[in-house]
């Protein structure tokens, strides 16, 4: 799952306009961002096995994959949230976003889904081993998420507008890449691939502030926008 991910976090904001899209960002894939680095220092495993329909073999990834850390995780972010913002609802929501990713990675990976570290069983409904299908949830996530975002902001400036649609783009290009594209080399080239994440979070944080909120009817005329900054 990765667009899936993202199409949570855009349709959260519409639920909560002063939390950032960064942040929903960073939580949604929170899971995702960690991983890298703990690839690289060898505390997490994954395999690559390029002639299989899915080219990893997800050996042990319990800190960032099981669902009790991703529950953790979750609440460890939600605090955070909280102590910088004082918002118990976007905190609340950046909350559960984090285990939100353990569920949807749920949907798609084969049974590699720890539910604790240590000797868990594993889980996984395994629609990976129906590429179409699996693309066809991406796309709905996506497409449905974006599009209640577009919806409910609009840009306030140039930035604002074509910034959104580079970060589309790019998202849509990685996925695509990794689909048709071949398997990584190596589990470093993997991972280090993996921390480019950390520049969409900062520029879903950038696109953001360029948006406001629309406070009427979606695409209302003469609707004055709302200026919400979010900052974080
Ligand atoms: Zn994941």
């Amino acid at each position: 799952m990765f667009l899936g991910h993202f199409g949570v976090a855009f349709g959260t904001k519409t639920r909560q306009a002063s939390v950032s899209l960064g942040t929903l960002f960073l939580a949604t894939q929170f899971a995702d961002l960690l991983w890298p680095t703990l690839l690289l220092f060898g505390v997490e495993e994954v395999t690559i096995q390029p002639e299989q329909v899915v080219p990893f073999k997800f050996v042990s990834y319990p800190i960032t994959h099981s669902l009790l850390l991703d529950l953790l995780w979750g609440l460890g972010l939600g605090l955070g949230y909280w102590l910088l913002r004082r918002n118990v609802r976007g905190a609340v929501l950046v909350g559960l976003l984090v285990p939100s990713h353990w569920l949807l990675d749920l949907v798609v990976h084969v049974p590699d889904l720890p539910l604790y570290p240590g000797a868990s069983p594993l889980f996984g409904w395994g629609l990976w081993n129906y590429p179409v299908a699996t693309q066809l949830v991406e796309a709905v996530l996506f497409g449905g998420g974006l599009w209640l975002y577009v919806r409910r902001t609009q840009a306030r400036n140039r930035a604002g507008r074509y910034g959104l649609w580079v970060l589309v783009g790019l998202l849509v290009l990685v996925h695509v890449s990794s689909l048709l594209g071949p398997p990584p080399a190596s589990v470093t080239a993997l991972a280090w691939m993996g921390q480019t994440l950390w520049l969409v979070v900062i520029l879903a944080y950038w696109v953001d502030r360029n948006r406001t909120f629309r406070t009427g009817p979606a695409g209302a005329a003469g609707t004055p926008p709302a200026f919400h900054p979010s900052i974080v």
